[in-house]
C-alpha cells in the first residue's frame, strides 16, 4: 500500500513538477497520448503524423534561415507526400550551419548558452521563468565527428514519456522503482547530494555504469537485492558486465527480480541480450535513438523494433524499399529542426504489422552503423552478428567475460578477451580454429588477455573498432 502511494506520488506529483521546472514541459499528456495513440488504427495515426510534421515544417520554413528556401509552401500543405523533396540533412551540415539551423529569434540565447560553464545538456534551473532557455549538447562522434547542438529540455521530456511508454509494454508503472546505471563512478554517486534528493523524489537508485570493476559489480548487486527496482536501465556494458559478474560469481541474479531491462545508447547484441535474460530471468528491450534527435525506436516484448510513431518519421535512403541509411525526423517542434536527419544507422522500413497489435511503424534488419561492417581483403563481409554468434557458444560463453574486435590497418584481426575462471588454452585453441574455418584461413587472428575493455568516453562498448 505504502508503495503504491509513493508510486503514484513520484509519478503525478514530484517527477513532472521538478521537470518543469528544468524546462522539461509536457511529459504526463506527452505519454498519457502515446497510449491513446498507439493502438489506434494506422489512418488515425497518419493524420496525427500529417499535422505535426505540417507544423514542424511550417515553423522551420518560418522561423529557420536554413529551411527558409529548402521548404516550399506545398510542402506545408502536402507534408507527407513532399517530404522526400528536402534535401537530407547530415552530420556536417550541422556542424557547418549550426547557428542558421536555430530558430532565428532564439540567436541571442545561443550566445548565452555557449557561454555557459556548465557540461554538455545540463538543464537550466527554474528555466521556465528566464529569458534564456537554450540549452548547448553535444553528441558523442561515435562516427568520427562530434556534433554542437542547442536544445529547450524538450527532447529530454519526450524522452521519459517514451521511458514509461516502454516500461508500460513490459508491466512496469510510471513511478515504480528503477534503478538507472548512470555515466558516472560510485564514489562521485555516493558523494553526490543532489543525486540522493533526486533518487528519493523521482524513486530511482542510482547505480555506476563507467569505470566497474568486481567490487562495484558486488556492491551493486547488494544493493540491488535490497531495493528490488521494478526495471533496470541503462549501458548495455554496464548492464551485461554485471550480469556476467553474477553469472561467474555463482551469485542469485534472479532473486533480483526486475520485471524488464532497458539498455540504450548502443545496440544490444543477441549474446549480451541473452546473458541478461538468463541471469535475471526477465525481458531484456533496447532503445534506439541519438542524442540529438532523442528516443526514437524500442523493441517490443515481441521482439521487434517499433518507432515511436507519433514522434518520428523514419525512412531508409533507398530507391527500392530495401535497406539503407535511415533518415529521421522528429514530429516535435524543437528550436532546432532536424529534418530528414542522416544518422549512420542502417535499416528497413517493415511492410508487415507486429502482431503485438501495435501501429506504430516496425524496423527491420537493423544493423546498426555502417562502420560496424567489415570487408576482408578477399571480400568476406563480417557482420557484428557474426561475433556475437560466435561468443554466444556455451562454453566461451561460459568462459570468457567479454571481449573487443580490432579491425587492423594490415588486415589482421585483434581480439581483445576478457577471461573469466574457467577459461583455459583449450578455450583458446577451439576459438582459434573455428576462426579459422569461418574466416577461410584468409584472416590472421592474435589474442590479447585483457583485465577490462574499456567503454568510449559516452559509455557505450564498441564490440568492433578500426584502426
Ligand atoms: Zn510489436
Amino acid at each position: 500500500m505504502e508503495k503504491q502511494i509513493k508510486r503514484l506520488i513520484v509519478a503525478w506529483i514530484t517527477f513532472p513538477l521538478l521537470s518543469w521546472l528544468y524546462n522539461r514541459k509536457r511529459v504526463v499528456s506527452d505519454y498519457l497520448f502515446m497510449n491513446r495513440v498507439e493502438r489506434k488504427s494506422s489512418d488515425a495515426l497518419e493524420s496525427t503524423r500529417r499535422k505535426r510534421l505540417s507544423k514542424v515544417l511550417r515553423y522551420a520554413r518560418r522561423h529557420v534561415p536554413f529551411y527558409r528556401e529548402r521548404i516550399k509552401r506545398s510542402m506545408v500543405q502536402n507534408p507527407l507526400e513532399s517530404l522526400h523533396e528536402i534535401q537530407p540533412l547530415s552530420r556536417s551540415d550541422v556542424i557547418e550551419d549550426r547557428i542558421a539551423l536555430v530558430d532565428r529569434r532564439l540567436h541571442d540565447s545561443i550566445a548565452f548558452a555557449d557561454k555557459s560553464t556548465s557540461g554538455p545538456g545540463q538543464p537550466i534551473l527554474l528555466a521556465p521563468f528566464k529569458k534564456h532557455k537554450l540549452v548547448r549538447n553535444t553528441s558523442s562522434g561515435s562516427t568520427g565527428s562530434p556534433t554542437t547542438f542547442y536544445e529547450d529540455g524538450s527532447v529530454t521530456a519526450r524522452n521519459w514519456a517514451i521511458e514509461w511508454r516502454v516500461k508500460r509494454w513490459f508491466g512496469v508503472k510510471p513511478g515504480d522503482l528503477e534503478a538507472r546505471f548512470v555515466r558516472m563512478s560510485s564514489e562521485d554517486i555516493k558523494s553526490n547530494r543532489t543525486l540522493g534528493i533526486r533518487q528519493k523524489l523521482w524513486n530511482q537508485v542510482m547505480l555506476p555504469g563507467v569505470a566497474l570493476t568486481d567490487r562495484e559489480y558486488h556492491w551493486m548487486y547488494e544493493v540491488l537485492l535490497e531495493k528490488r527496482p521494478r526495471a533496470f536501465w541503462g549501458f548495455t556494458s554496464a548492464i551485461a558486465g554485471l550480469a556476467g559478474f553474477i553469472r561467474d560469481t555463482g551469485l542469485d541474479g534472479r532473486a533480483v527480480a526486475p520485471a524488464v531491462i532497458i539498455t540504450w545508447a548502443a545496440p544490444l547484441y543477441p549474446h549480451e541480450k541473452r546473458l541478461m535474460e538468463e541471469v535475471f530471468g526477465c525481458s531484456v528491450t533496447n532503445i534506439y535513438g541519438t542524442r540529438e534527435l532523442g528516443h526514437i525506436a524500442a523493441v517490443c516484448p515481441r521482439g521487434r523494433l517499433h518507432v515511436n510513431s507519433e514522434s518520428f518519421i523514419v525512412e531508409a535512403d533507398s530507391t527500392d524499399g530495401s535497406a539503407g541509411e535511415l533518415l529521421v525526423t522528429p514530429l516535435v517542434q524543437t528550436p532546432m529542426p532536424f529534418i530528414r536527419y542522416r544518422t549512420g544507422d542502417i535499416g528497413k522500413v517493415s511492410e508487415t504489422a507486429c502482431d503485438c497489435g501495435m501501429g506504430l511503424q516496425v524496423i527491420d534488419e537493423f544493423v546498426g552503423r555502417t562502420g560496424e561492417i567489415y570487408t576482408t581483403g578477399n571480400g568476406q563481409m563480417i557482420s557484428p552478428n557474426f561475433w556475437c554468434r560466435t561468443f554466444m557458444d556455451v562454453d566461451r560463453a561460459a568462459s570468457i567475460r567479454r571481449f573487443q574486435v580490432l579491425y587492423r590497418k594490415d588486415g589482421s584481426i585483434r581480439l581483445l578477451l576478457v577471461p573469466g575462471k574457467r577459461y583455459n588454452s583449450n578455450t583458446e585453441k577451439r576459438l582459434l580454429e573455428y576462426l579459422d574455418s569461418e574466416l577461410r584461413g584468409n584472416v590472421p587472428v592474435v589474442i590479447d588477455h585483457v583485465e577490462s575493455i574499456k567503454p568510449m568516453i559516452s559509455g557505450k562498448y564498441q564490440m568492433v573498432v578500426k584502426e
